[in-house]
Formats: C-alpha cells, structure tokens, sequence
C-alpha cells in the first residue's frame, strides 16, 4: 500500500524508533506514546485491519511477539495490548497494528 504509513515505515522511507524487527513483523515507539511504554507491532504484510486477517499463524505469533516485547521492557506489573478496529473502535491508521501499552495503572473500561 504505497499511501500507507506504516507500510511507509516498514519500507524505511519515513523514520520510526525500532524496537523490534524480524522477518515478518516490526515494532516501533507510538510518536504520540499514552503511557511510558506505548510500542506498536505490525504486521510487514499490510491488512487494513485485524478483520481482515484469516492467517491464525500469523496472529499467534504476533500475540506471543507482544508479550515478548512486553517482557524486554520489564513490564512485570502488568500491560495492555490493544487492536482498535473501525470508527468505533478508534482506529486511525488502517494497518493492522497491536499496541502495548505500559508502565502506569490503567482504568477499566477504557473511554
Ligand atoms: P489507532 O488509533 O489506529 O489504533 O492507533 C494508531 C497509532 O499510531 C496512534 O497511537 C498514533 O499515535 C500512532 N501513529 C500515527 N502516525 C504515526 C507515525 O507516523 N509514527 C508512529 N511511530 N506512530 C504513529
Ligand atoms: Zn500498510
């Protein structure tokens, strides 16, 4: 998807702080970070969204990547990882990505 941004990020033409990189997926600091720890991870195939995706090895090993993430910032007290889909779901960019988020307490149910 030549207009997308993370496709943009994964291809290296708009810079991104790396956290993680593999042969099938990337993650990256959120440049407008919620919490200390805020890391989006994607998907290097682009899928507008986790609706789209019917490749459950795929989404298995992005869940198990997350909580590896997660583990490397020391995330012992606890994390979120988020998939908004759609207007009402508050997604915004329209490639699959899962955000971890961490570091403080976090409210239920979310706004
Ligand atoms: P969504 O609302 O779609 O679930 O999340 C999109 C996230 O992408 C937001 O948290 C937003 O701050 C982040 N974001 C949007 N554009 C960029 C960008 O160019 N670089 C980075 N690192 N994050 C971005
Ligand atoms: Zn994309």
């Amino acid at each position: 998807m030549s207009d997308c941004i993370f496709c943009k990020i994964v291809n290296k033409e708009i810079p991104a702080k790396l956290v993680f990189e593999n042969d099938f997926a990337l993650a990256f600091e959120d440049i407008n970070p919620v919490a200390k720890v805020h890391i989006l991870l994607i998907p290097k195939v682009h899928y507008n969204s986790i609706a789209d995706v019917s490749d459950e090895v795929l989404i298995g090993k992005l869940i198990l990547l997350a909580n590896k993430i997660a583990n490397d910032h020391k995330l012992d007290n606890g994390y979120r990882m988020i998939i908004n889909k759609g207007d009402d779901g508050g997604q915004t960019v329209h490639h699959l990505h899962i955000h971890i988020i961490g570091g403080r307490f976090m409210k239920w149910p979310p706004g």
